[in-house]
């Protein structure tokens, strides 16, 4: 464990993804013994919000879970799941609505019902009262024009997994957003540009996750086996951030981990 560091909260972990089955526990586990005692488990579809949530019942207090559908499956979001996310997203484990948003990079789903599926979610957001955990990639005008229709109604919205530019950094921060940054930092062929941007983040609104199967840190030292990222890397996430801020670990910390239970109301 980092020095003087008392707790990081991950706010976005694919934990109900497959590649954890055979080790879930072992993963909790090896995040809890480097200080990562609490984690927001992601909701990325009907199923993966199911599986959230049920492994956020079973860790009470230690996990809780999104409820969502990230714009890759916005096509599967017909109004059968939409009443099903409702009553999803009003379960006291769930503490925010998403993940959800705009992806143009892959175009998985066609970008109008991206669109609609984003919709439909910021109003059920409103609807439940929670705030909203954000996807976006090479959609920035869009994202932005839709949220700004939203935004006055809402509770509140994380930018997850940030890796824009200044420009887009400073349009959602004036628009009110709070800021995931993950290890896409940590890679020194497309991540560096966020290095100097990280001192324009207020502490209030800037908080850390793994985004973890996905986005291993690129420059962890021994290099790990698996690809798989995890948990327990995110205090090496905290060093790079902090060191890009001018500030110790311990404070990076500190302010990251109440920012996100402010954010996510966590009363454990
Ligand atoms: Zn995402």
């Amino acid at each position: 464990m980092l020095k003087d560091v008392k707790q990081l909260i991950d706010i976005g972990i694919n934990l109900a993804h497959d590649s954890f089955d055979a080790d879930r526990d072992h993963v909790i586990a090896r995040a809890a013994s480097v200080g990562v005692t609490q984690m927001i488990v992601t909701g990325s579809s009907g199923a993966s919000t199911r599986a959230a949530i049920e492994l956020s019942r079973e860790r009470a207090g230690s996990l809780f879970a999104t409820a969502g559908v990230h714009p890759h499956h916005a096509t599967d979001l017909d109004e059968a799941l939409v009443a099903e996310l409702q009553t999803l997203a009003q379960e006291p484990q769930v503490v925010a609505v998403g993940e959800c948003g705009l992806d143009y990079f892959r175009d998985f789903s066609p970008r109008e019902k991206q669109r609609q599926a984003f919709h439909r979610q910021l109003e059920l957001a409103t609807k439940v009262g929670k705030p909203v955990f954000l996807h976006q990639r090479d959609a920035h005008e869009d994202f932005l024009a839709i949220l700004r229709e939203h935004w006055p109604r809402l509770k509140n919205g994380v930018a997850h997994c940030f890796t824009g530019n200044g420009a887009e950094l400073a349009a959602y921060l004036d628009l009110g957003l709070s800021i995931g940054i993950t290890g896409w930092i940590c890679d020194e062929r497309r991540g560096s540009h966020l290095l100097p941007l990280m001192k324009e983040i207020p502490a209030e609104r800037l908080m850390l996750e793994t985004d973890a199967p996905y986005l291993l840190p690129r420059d962890l030292k021994p290099k790990p086996e698996s690809r798989r990222n995890e948990p327990a890397y995110l205090p090496h996430i905290a060093q790079v951030v902090a060191r890009a801020r001018g500030e110790s670990v311990a404070q990076l910390a500190d302010s990251t981990t109440a920012t996100a239970r402010a954010f996510f109301s966590l009363t454990h």
